[in-house]
């Protein structure tokens, strides 16, 4: 069997890796990232890629990554020219409001100076995506990339400053009492102190190679690509999570279902039918649409809702960036640079909310405390 040597060994090339990698690389180290398929062949690479600052289900605590990511976002198209790479693109969003009660919690949680609220007539009047009574919503300036080309991105620019890259499960972990010694993939055995798991809901493979349990679970999704005569621009999302987006080649995204449904990835015609019947309350658009794809894929879902970004107590050299839920490909760079800050220096800053010993405040609803069923390799 052959054996190899890493300083440091990342489990997982979605979006969540790539920048871990990327960051790493950055420092001058040699990192080296484990893909048990091809990069980004998760949630990463099939995700909508918008840049929400107005994500549903968003937590105070989730702000401040939110920020820096978003502005290391920003440095990053700068810097590689990221309209034309990965279709990086400035876009007017709207998040409309259905009850009364949106009203209200959209102008006091949401409204900011950077936004501006429009009421049913004006955005009517626009003669965009909304052509249906609304309670009216807020407008304001979004980002959006495609993010199979934008992890992409963020591996090849790590191997060009000395990052590695391989192809393969890991199976296995070798482990000396509380001190990580390595791992196994089935082409053989690379020694390492240092591993961390951005493994996505696979992370619950460290229950049978740790024996411990992060309660991180497969949250589906399931996304129309769709060819509209007469697209409009931009795009509007609901508070619960629906969205419509036109990309920058026309294609337009429609999404997206959450359903509890284990490792399952299949897209079915009842998570159609239902991303399409929700956003049909709002516009007629969809229907002179053709779908040209419609695919299915796995948040890692915490119990909270809140990422966990740490260092694993009582095993040395063990990390672990995971947990995104739907916020994985905005938040994907700040997580990157904070982890690889915990393992280069032992510390980094604003991590409390995602200590792995957090007290879980508020448990997802449907989220089992029990996983053990679902567990299956990628
Ligand atoms: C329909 C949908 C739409 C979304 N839209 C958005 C959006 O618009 N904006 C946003 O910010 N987020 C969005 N998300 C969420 C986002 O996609 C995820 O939060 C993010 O992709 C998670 O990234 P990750 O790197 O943690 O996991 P993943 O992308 O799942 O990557 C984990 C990787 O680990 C690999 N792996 C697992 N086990 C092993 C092993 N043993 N050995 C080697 N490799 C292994 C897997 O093969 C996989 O490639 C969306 C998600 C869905 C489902």
């Amino acid at each position: 069997m052959q054996e190899t040597r890493a300083d440091i060994a990342i489990i997982g090339g979605g979006i969540i890796g790539a920048s871990a990698l990327f960051f790493l690389a950055k420092k001058g180290l040699k990192p080296l990232l484990l893909e048990a398929k091809s990069i980004a062949h998760g949630a990463s690479g099939k995700a909508g890629g918008i840049l929400t600052p107005f994500a549903p289900s968003e937590t105070p605590e989730i702000k401040e990554l939110l920020g820096k990511s978003l502005q290391i976002h920003d440095n990053l198209a700068k810097e590689f020219d990221g309209e034309n790479q990965y279709a990086y693109e400035k876009y007017r969003a709207l998040t409309i409001a259905t009850t009364l009660d949106e009203v209200n919690q959209l102008r006091e949680t949401r409204l900011n100076s950077e936004s501006q609220w429009l009421k049913n007539e004006e955005i009517l009047q626009e003669k965009g995506w909304i052509n249906k009574e609304t309670y009216g919503g807020i407008c304001f300036t979004n980002y959006q990339l495609d993010p199979e080309a934008f992890t992409k991105k963020l591996v090849a620019e790590s191997l060009k400053m000395g990052a590695r890259l391989e192809l393969g499960r890991v199976i296995n972990l070798l482990k000396n009492k509380d001190r990580i010694e390595g791992l196994e993939t089935k082409s053989g055995i690379i020694r390492t102190e240092k591993v961390i798991f951005t493994m996505g809901p696979w992370t619950m493979n460290l229950e049978k190679w740790l024996g411990i349990k992060i309660p991180v679970i497969p949250l589906k999704g399931e996304i129309l690509r769709m060819q509209i005569p007469n697209t409009p621009a931009g795009g509007f999302s609901d508070i619960q999570g629906n969205y419509v987006l036109t990309r920058p080649n026309g294609i337009v995204f429609a999404g997206t279902t959450e359903d509890y449904a284990g490792f399952d990835t299949h897209p079915t015609q009842n998570g159609k039918d239902r991303i399409l019947k929700s956003l049909s309350r709002y516009t007629d658009h969809l229907k002179d649409g053709a779908i040209v794809d419609h695919t299915a894929c796995l948040r890692p879902l915490s119990a909270d809702g809140l990422p966990f970004i740490d260092q694993i107590p009582n095993i040395n050299g063990a990390y672990i960036a995971t947990g995104h839920g739907r916020k994985g490909i905005a938040l994907g760079p700040a997580t990157g640079e904070s982890i690889s800050e915990l393992v280069t220096t032992g510390r980094s800053t604003s991590l409390d909310n995602f200590r792995l010993d957090r007290p879980i405040k508020t448990i997802k609803p449907k989220h089992p405390a029990n996983v053990h069923e679902l567990q299956q390799d990628a």
